[in-house]
């Protein structure tokens, strides 16, 4: 564990590394009747995970976010080991939203050697990320119910850019009966429309120029949705033109999706649905995803 203990002085945040901790600090805030919202993260923090805090401040007493890049959730093949850390950064962006506590645990404490017991989300994990990430969901329902567990929210905050993501936790929330408020918020972007990743961070200039395919195709499908071409398979041949067109652009999934079930829609879309897509840009895998709505404007 390296906390940098040097900068740690005169902090207002607490930091915990065990779960006994952790979940100490939560019932003793909820036994002095304190309301506390959670945001769960794998750190190096950027303006999206602040907007889900800042969020959070306004609905809880005590701000809880954790940091945990979590190795149940990622393949073999995929960028576990060098997924980008910056616990320094991080603290500084949580004492500048004002966070109350961070929960960082090791792999060790949040798994033992004897770990065993599984979340399984069944129906709504099958399409999109669960087809090129097969085990992908269950890692993030057994961590978050783990989290979930151990920090004790009355409310958590979850961003719209995964969305299938906040579906599942939606869904596992129901299902186990977990006491807790789910709170879904916006995509935030950079100035050019690209959604914020700690992934964007693998891109270099080129591939950072040509990562706005996703965005570009994103304003394309819903420009045509909002002319009126509601013909799913039209909108999804528009937008892969648009991504194809960038040679660095390797398409995974171009969808349109029932927004609650996540079922593809085929033919008309006459239900609020989801166009989501993941395209990797050279070797960085990347999501986004908007709303296309019957009845409202997305
Ligand atoms: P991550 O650290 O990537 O696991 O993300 C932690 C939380 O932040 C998840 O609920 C994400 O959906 C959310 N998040 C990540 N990027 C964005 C973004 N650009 N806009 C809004 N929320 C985001």
């Amino acid at each position: 564990m390296n906390i940098p203990l040097n900068k740690m002085e005169n902090l207002k945040v607490k930091i915990f590394n065990s779960p006994e901790d952790m979940q100490k600090f939560s019932i003793s805030e909820k036994l002095n009747g304190k309301k506390i919202s959670f945001v769960p993260t794998m750190g190096y923090l950027h303006e999206g995970h602040l907007s889900l805090m800042r969020e959070g401040k306004k609905y809880g007493d005590i701000l809880v976010i954790s940091i945990f890049v979590n190795p149940t959730q990622f393949g073999p093949n995929e960028d576990l080991n060098r997924y980008p850390r910056d616990f320094e950064g991080d603290l500084k962006k949580c004492e500048s939203v004002g966070v109350d506590a961070i929960f960082y645990p090791t792999n060790e404490n949040m798994y033992n050697k004897d770990f065993q017991t599984y979340v399984e989300v069944k129906k709504v994990t099958q399409n999109l990320c669960g087809l090129s990430r097969p085990i992908h969901f269950r890692g993030v329902a057994t961590v978050v119910a783990k989290l979930f567990n151990i920090v004790q929210p009355d409310y958590a905050f979850f961003g719209e850019k995964d969305f299938q993501q906040l579906v599942v936790i939606k869904q596992m929330v129901k299902d186990l009966n977990f006491p807790i408020e789910i709170i879904g918020c916006p995509i935030v972007r950079e100035h050019d429309g690209l959604a914020m990743s700690s992934r964007n961070a693998y891109l270099n200039d080129e591939e950072r120029k040509q990562a706005l395919c996703l965005y570009k195709s994103i304003l394309k499908v819903k420009e045509l949705f909002h002319n009126g071409i509601k013909n799913s398979k039209k909108l999804i041949d528009e937008a892969v033109k648009i991504i194809k067109s960038h040679p660095l652009a390797e398409i995974d999934y171009v969808k349109i999706v029932d927004i609650n079930t996540m079922e593809d829609i085929e033919g008309e879309i006459n239900k609020d649905a989801l166009y989501a897509l993941a395209v990797k840009i050279g070797k960085t895998r990347l999501i986004d995803n908007c709303k296309l709505l019957i009845n409202k404007e997305a």
